[in-house]
């Protein structure tokens, strides 16, 4: 029988959900899902100064736009308060883990001492052997690291990583103050949640060893380990704010679809031949550690944003007619509670996705379908509402106010009658006609835009065009 793969996302709830902690959360649950697994989600908050309960909440928001659902928790590591002393009590009662009482002055100066002589700079293991506790001092709880020998990591994507023991230092694994610590905390869970393989940033590389130690004096089985590799910006430097929004519902805000992020995600040292669009059944089928790199990945917002494109394009009107409506709302081209044709509003956005690469550029498009008024462009009106041009527009206001169909067809024959009556091309009528009705001069076909506007606007739009070239 294989054993049920089981894998969780444990973020420290002292920020938002960032790009960083979205892959990890990402490879987690594809491996889930990949192998008919579990996913858990544990926040882990020991550290109370940092932690907040508006980040656990953001941090539960991005996963659920991003559709990285759980199947266990969220489990919260201040709840569990109880389950870590009971192994830390183990530790003690085996000898694996001692009372330290050395104050932080004293561990200060003899570092201090250390650097000044050469000395590696880690507890010098003072407390180890002591027989009796030091009265009146609130001790913390060390861990017994072995001096001598080797760890070494397996790592799914780093291979064979060997640490010396020598180099690891006695931990605390409980403070003065009653709180235990990181690398105890994630064992304990990782052993209690019956973790099978970790996964998350290299940053946590070199906790591993610490970890795997703490494993075998508990006499657990290690678990598999895959160190998923840095995220960087174009400059080669730690993805930071400089490179540009790293929080997840920025992306959000900015018009991005969740499945668009989700696969620009996955990109992030995950590849599958040069293919570069997937669903999420493809990544669920396809994913695995074989193809992960260990080299950095670097972020690239203009591909994001070309995968947004894409995943516009491929969407249904129908689904983009829903997404656009908070855009429509806060880009204050309809108003809160205001609602649109919904069938109307799929034809236009069928006219403007091939163009639009974020729900925000969708939503500004459609600003010259839906609004009553349009606001000349400078250079457009200039260019292109001139004593030229007012003859044609007179004209075909009057050709489309003798007509009730504004189908393409109808509206071709009225174009080509004015063109034909002045000797011009399509072109010269259509461009001041595009000013006209959309204030620019970049826009889908003239006759499904006039179409989908309809006649009333129409007419309002071009006879303000013939008095804005008057004025
Ligand atoms: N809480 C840790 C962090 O947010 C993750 C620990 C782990 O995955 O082992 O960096």
């Amino acid at each position: 029988m294989t054993e049920k793969i089981r894998v969780r996302f444990a973020p420290s709830p002292t920020g938002f959900l960032h790009i960083g902690g979205a892959r990890t959360a990402l490879f987690n649950w594809l491996y889930a899902k990949h192998n008919n697994g579990t996913f858990i989600l544990r926040i882990e908050d020991t550290d109370r100064t940092r932690s907040t309960d508006e980040y656990i909440e953001a941090i539960i928001e991005g996963m659920k736009w991003l559709g990285l659902e759980w199947d266990e928790g969220p489990f919260r590591q201040t709840e569990r308060f109880d389950i870590y002393k009971k192994y830390i009590d183990k530790l003690l009662e085996t000898g694996k883990a001692y009372y330290c009482y050395c104050s932080s002055e004293d561990l200060e100066e003899r570092r201090r001492l250390a650097i000044s002589t050469g000395k590696p700079q880690k507890y010098d293991g003072r407390c180890r052997h002591l027989k009796e506790p030091v009265k009146e001092v609130n001790p913390v709880v060390r861990f017994k690291m072995p001096h001598h020998g080797q760890t070494v990591v397996d790592d799914l994507i780093r291979g064979h990583v060997v640490f010396e023991n020598e180099q690891l230092d006695d931990l605390i694994i409980l403070r003065s103050d009653g709180t235990p610590t990181y690398n105890l905390t994630v064992v304990v869970d990782d052993v209690d949640m019956k973790i099978t393989h970790v996964i998350r940033g290299d940053d946590h590389l070199n906790n591993t060893p610490r970890q795997i130690q703490i494993y075998e004096a508990l006499n657990y089985s290690v678990p598999k380990f895959a160190h998923l590799p840095m995220i960087l910006g174009s400059d080669k430097a730690r993805l930071s704010k400089r490179h540009g929004a790293t929080s997840v519902m920025a992306y959000y805000e900015m018009g991005y679809l969740p499945d668009a992020l989700v696969n620009y995600l996955v990109r992030l040292g995950w590849s599958y031949g040069d293919q570069e669009v997937f669903t999420k059944e493809e990544l669920i089928q396809y994913f695995s550690f074989d193809h992960v790199g260990s080299a950095a990945a670097v972020f690239n917002p203009e591909k994001l944003l070309w995968l947004n494109s894409q995943y516009i394009i491929n969407a249904s009107n129908e689904k983009l007619a829903e997404l656009v409506i908070p855009f429509l709302i806060k880009e204050r081209i309809i108003s809160e509670g205001e609602s649109l044709d919904k069938e109307w509003l799929m034809k236009a956005i069928g006219t403007l996705k091939e163009r639009s690469r974020t729900l925000i550029e969708l939503a500004v498009s459609l600003r010259y379908y839906i609004a009553e008024e349009v606001e000349y462009d400078t250079k457009a009106k200039e260019k292109f509402l001139n004593q030229k041009s007012r003859d044609l527009l007179i004209d075909l206001k009057e050709g489309l106010a003798s007509i009730e169909d504004f189908s393409h067809q109808k509206l071709e024959e009225i174009f080509k009658a004015v063109t034909e009556k002045h000797g011009v091309k399509l072109k010269d009528l259509a461009q001041p006609v595009r000013v006209a009705m959309t204030g620019g001069t970049a826009s889908p076909g003239i006759f499904e835009l006039i179409e989908i506007v309809g006649k009333k606007k129409t007419l309002r739009r071009l006879e303000k065009a013939v008095k804005a070239i008057e004025a």
